[in-house]
């Protein structure tokens, strides 16, 4: 039925053209994550594409993301009452990092104090962004105030996962 012998196509080996594939993917990729609107937080640490992991951990990512335990991201969904925290500064990822004087004892040197992120992604810091993380899902440290709900319900969502080291 069919004669191979008379096909004139032109034969390529298997591995290139799987080569050929995965660098056109990684191309569409790079174009659509170039001109997207979301992730840009990852996007200003990450430009170029890849499919190498890139090894954080849970507290990196929520310091990254600035969602996470914090006074101000709480506030945008109405779970803490002002979004600052009780040294008087705004609640956010940022002041933890760098700033408030309650979390001292983890603050992350930086640099560049505008692209701090750039020391969150340190595998060095990992050990100091999971302590954070505890101690800000553990203590409270917004501004006090009326919860629309129960102290317990805004912070279990923060507590319910455990967080793996690697
Ligand atoms: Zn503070």
């Amino acid at each position: 039925m069919f004669d191979n012998d008379n096909d004139n196509t032109p034969k390529i080996p298997f591995s290139q053209l799987n080569l050929s594939l995965q660098n056109d993917t990684l191309k569409l990729w790079q174009n659509h994550w170039d001109i997207t609107n979301t992730g840009r937080s990852i996007y200003n640490l990450y430009p170029y594409v890849s499919k190498a992991i890139k090894n954080l951990n849970r507290s990196q990512i929520l310091l990254i993301l600035e969602h996470g335990p914090f006074p101000s991201y709480k506030a945008r969904f109405h779970l803490s009452p002002s979004g600052y925290c009780s040294c008087g500064n705004p609640g956010t990822a940022k002041h933890y990092v760098l700033q408030c004087p309650l979390t001292s004892d983890w603050h992350i040197p930086s640099p560049n104090p505008s692209n701090y992120k750039l020391s969150i992604i340190d595998p060095i810091y990992k050990g100091k962004t999971k302590a954070l993380i505890n101690y800000l899902t553990k203590n409270n440290i917004e501004v006090q105030g009326t919860y629309p709900f129960s102290q317990q319900d805004t912070d279990s969502s923060f507590l319910s996962e455990e967080e793996e080291d690697t």
